[in-house]
């Protein structure tokens, strides 16, 4: 094709390329963007953060501050913790616009919220 050829067609085409951020992109499926917990059925087995390559995990095993600290800033999108997580507790989300320049707000909280055991379920020793 010649050259002429191909610059009136390209000129009555549609561009390929989007006005990011103006126009969005479609995700593809299996996009993996920011980890997201849903924190009820973990059980706080410490996988998640021992197979974390960057150490974005860090974890509180017992106590009422029991959970996970998520940091963004080091994550480097591997999906590896959704992976390996026996609950299916983590989700590879398809949010990607995670840029920021407060290294302070990407660090991400999840809580386990600890139930009382009524009194009559409890096994008592003595
Ligand atoms: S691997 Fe899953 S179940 Fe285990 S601590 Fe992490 S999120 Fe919870
Ligand atoms: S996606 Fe990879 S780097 Fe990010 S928290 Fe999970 S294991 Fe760590």
């Amino acid at each position: 094709m010649s050259i002429a050829r191909e610059a009136s067609k390209r000129l009555f085409s549609k561009p390929s390329t989007l006005r990011y951020p103006f126009e969005k992109p479609t995700v593809p499926s299996g996009l993996r963007g920011i980890p997201v917990w849903s924190m009820e059925n973990c059980i706080l087995c410490i996988l998640c953060q021992t197979t974390c390559p960057p150490a974005a995990i860090k974890m509180t095993p017992k106590g009422p501050d029991a959970g996970i600290e998520f940091r963004l800033d080091r994550c480097i999108f591997c999906g590896e913790c959704a992976d390996i997580c026996p609950k299916k507790v983590i989700t590879m989300s398809d949010r990607f616009e995670l840029a920021g320049d407060d290294r302070s707000k990407m660090v991400y909280s999840y809580k386990k919220t600890l139930h009382i055991i009524p009194e009559e379920y409890c096994v008592r020793s003595d």
